[in-house]
Formats: C-alpha cells, structure tokens, sequence
C-alpha cells in the first residue's frame, strides 16, 4: 500500500537540506518504493502565512500521513513573539498532537569523521549508538510545579517526577523492538537506588524483558551511564531511559561524533508512525548560502525506511551512500578538516542520489 509521507521543510536552512532529502526519496521512488510526497507548513513559515506555527491543516496533514520529515525552526524574527506563536511550539504541537511518546536518537560516528570528535579516535570511531527517550512524560510533563513562598518568606521550586506502569512499559517495549532491529542488547537507565518512580522503571523493564528473550537487557544507574558514554562508548548498543535522564545523555553522545549535522532523530507513537528530523536547528547564521550539511536529514529519511516504513534493507542502502560519498572525500564545511576543499549542500545531496544509484 502506498505511504504518505508528509515533507515539512521548516525555516532557516530547514527548506535547503529538505529538499536534498526529497531528491533521495524521488530516487528511492523512481527505484520501487511506493510512496506519495506531501508538503506543508510549520513553525515560522507557517506563523507567516497563517498566523501559527501549526496551522490546523498541518496538523490534519500529519494525522494522514504514515511518516513525516522535518528540517527546523526557529530564527531572531521570532524570538520576541508569544510564546503560543513561536516557531518551537509548532513542534512541541506536533509531538503532542500525535502522541510521539519514544525519541529514538542515535549518535553514530562514520569512522571518515573520527578526528571531529574531541574524544581519541580509537575510542570513538566507528560508533554506532541509540538512545530511547521517554519523550511526553517524567519530571518535564509532572504534577504538581511551580515556584511557592514558604512561611518564612523565601521561595520553594518544586517539579514532580512521575511515571505510570503504564508509560513505562510502553517505552520499554518499544525499545526492545529497536534492539531487535540491532544488536539485541538493550540498557535501561535509571536511578533506582535512589528513586522510587526509577524502582518501579527498573522493575517494568525487568518483567516486560521475558517477552523479548532474544534480547539481552542490563541496567545501569545514571551516573555510571554518564561516565561509561565517554569511557568506552562503543560497549553500548540500545539505551532507554526517562525523559530527563534520555535528554542529557542524548546530547552528550551528540558530542561524541563532534558534528552536529550528521545526527538524525526520530519521534514514534505506539504503532511505529514517526517524525524524522536532524537533532540541530535551523541555523540562521549560514541559512540561504547553500553551504549547510543535508546528511543529517538524509539520514533521518534512512530512519524512517527502518522504523515506519518497514524498508530496512533501503535504509541499510542509504546509510552506505552515505558512507560512500564521505570515503569519496565530499565534505561540506562543517565537516571538512582544516584547509580541505568543501562542497555545496545541493551537490552533498546528488552525490548521495549517485551513490545510491549507482
Ligand atoms: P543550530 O543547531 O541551529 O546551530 C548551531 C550551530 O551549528 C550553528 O553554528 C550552525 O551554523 C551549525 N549547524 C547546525 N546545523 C548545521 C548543518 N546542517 N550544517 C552545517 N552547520 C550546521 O542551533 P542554534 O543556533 O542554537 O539555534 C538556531 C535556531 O534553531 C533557534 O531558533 C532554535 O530555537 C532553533 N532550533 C530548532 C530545533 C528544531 O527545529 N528541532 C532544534 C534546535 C534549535
């Protein structure tokens, strides 16, 4: 059956390297994969021209659609806006909107890009990592919050950390699925000898494990976690973990590949429907100069052939064309070496297409 899959560019350099995306899924298509592309409007460019980061058509658009990609949003024009209009909104409505409960973001260091890393080569290259992060519940989403004045007069700040049995076994079970896809090794990350709501994430994980008995699950507290990601990186496979511990970890192993646009993420609800976007932003500083680097968006587009659209051997494919053009020495300038030749975003793109078909 054909997929829908819904294309929202975004702002800043978001409509560049999208469209780099788009020509890998035209050539996908043009080879047997039965898609249809949509396009639409979020964050700032729909506040242009609609008066809102996400415009109730947009939102109709994605509920439709069996996956959607995202470049970014954001830039200064919007900054002083309300905050209900400002372009991060359209995001936050999107993630909401369709319940994308499970952020799947891998940090993956292509052994061509090892000495971008601020870690030695040897410990980092070749890195191939996943982070599941619980994305709509934990302390960000608890209550009770707020900011109270205590008798005495000084103030309290107060969040709730707060997970049901529930929530818990819907993230586990989805990462179990992933590390399936992988190398079936599964770590959670809690901090069970010190919180009880992480007692009970520990224990969830633990019962929950006996449906996946080809899956070999450990556990870790958090501040091991923390110190074995930039101690020996490459022991881990699949990390799942609360929403708070998953959002710094997530982007301290960012870090470890030292370039910010190689990285791909993906949001997914409880039926593999998913959001596939880079982890950076809109970067309005080069945006417009054709210089920025699509493979972070290309990439995303393999993660979405993996975990929506049942294509893993295509996404394997495009994940090596993009292994191909770095071997072949292409370059942009983010991730170009000190007085290396760089190319555009356009040809980044096309010589991802020749890979692919070639
Ligand atoms: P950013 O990720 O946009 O940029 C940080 C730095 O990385 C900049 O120097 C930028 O030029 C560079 N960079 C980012 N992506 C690149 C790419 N593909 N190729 C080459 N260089 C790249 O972060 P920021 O500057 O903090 O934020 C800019 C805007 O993006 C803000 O409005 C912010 O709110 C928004 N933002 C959006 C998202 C999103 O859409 N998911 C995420 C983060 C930030």
């Amino acid at each position: 059956m054909t997929k829908k899959i819904l294309i929202l560019p975004g702002d800043g350099i978001g409509p560049e390297i999208v469209a780099e995306a788009r020509k890998v899924l035209e050539a996908l298509e043009a080879g047997g994969l039965d898609v249809e592309l949509e396009e639409g409007l979020i964050g700032g460019a729909a506040y242009e021209a609609h008066g809102h980061p996400l415009p109730a058509a947009t939102l109709a658009q994605a509920e439709r659609a069996d996956a959607i990609l995202l470049g970014a949003v954001g830039g200064p024009q919007y900054e002083n806006l309300e905050r209900a209009l400002r372009p991060e909104q359209g995001l936050l409505g999107l993630r909401a909107g369709l319940k994308l409960f499970s952020n799947l973001r891998p940090a993956i260091l292509y052994p061509q890009l090892a000495a971008a890393s601020t870690l030695k080569p040897e410990v980092v290259s070749g890195l191939d990592l996943m982070i599941v992060r619980e994305l709509t519940g934990g302390i960000y989403f608890g209550q009770p919050r707020g900011v109270r004045e205590l008798e005495n007069g000084e103030k309290e700040g107060f969040n709730t950390l707060v997970y049901r049995e529930s929530e818990i076994e819907r993230i586990g079970r989805s990462a179990f699925e992933i590390a399936r896809r992988r190398g079936r090794k599964l770590c959670s990350v809690d901090k069970a000898n010190v919180l009880e709501v992480t007692e009970l994430w520990r224990q969830t994980m633990m019962r929950i494990a006996a449906d996946y008995a080809d899956v070999e699950l450990s556990h870790m507290y958090v501040d091991n976690a923390a110190m074995q990601l930039v101690r020996t990186p490459k022991q881990l496979d699949v990390m799942v973990t609360t929403n708070m511990f998953g959002d710094i970890l997530s982007d301290a192993a960012a870090m470890l590949t030292g370039s910010i646009g190689m990285l791909p993420s993906a949001s997914l609800d409880a039926d593999g429907k998913g959001m596939y976007e880079p982890i950076h932003g809109s970067a309005p500083d080069i945006a417009g100069q054709g210089i920025a680097n699509p493979l972070a968006t290309i990439l995303s587009v393999a993660m979405m052939l993996r975990y929506s659209l049942d294509e893993n051997a295509r996404a394997v494919a495009l994940e090596a064309a993009v292994g191909t053009v770095l071997d072949q020495g292409l370059r942009t300038r983010d991730i170009a070496a000190a007085g290396q030749a760089s190319v555009s975003t356009a040809a980044m793109g096309d010589a991802v297409v020749a890979a692919l078909s070639g």
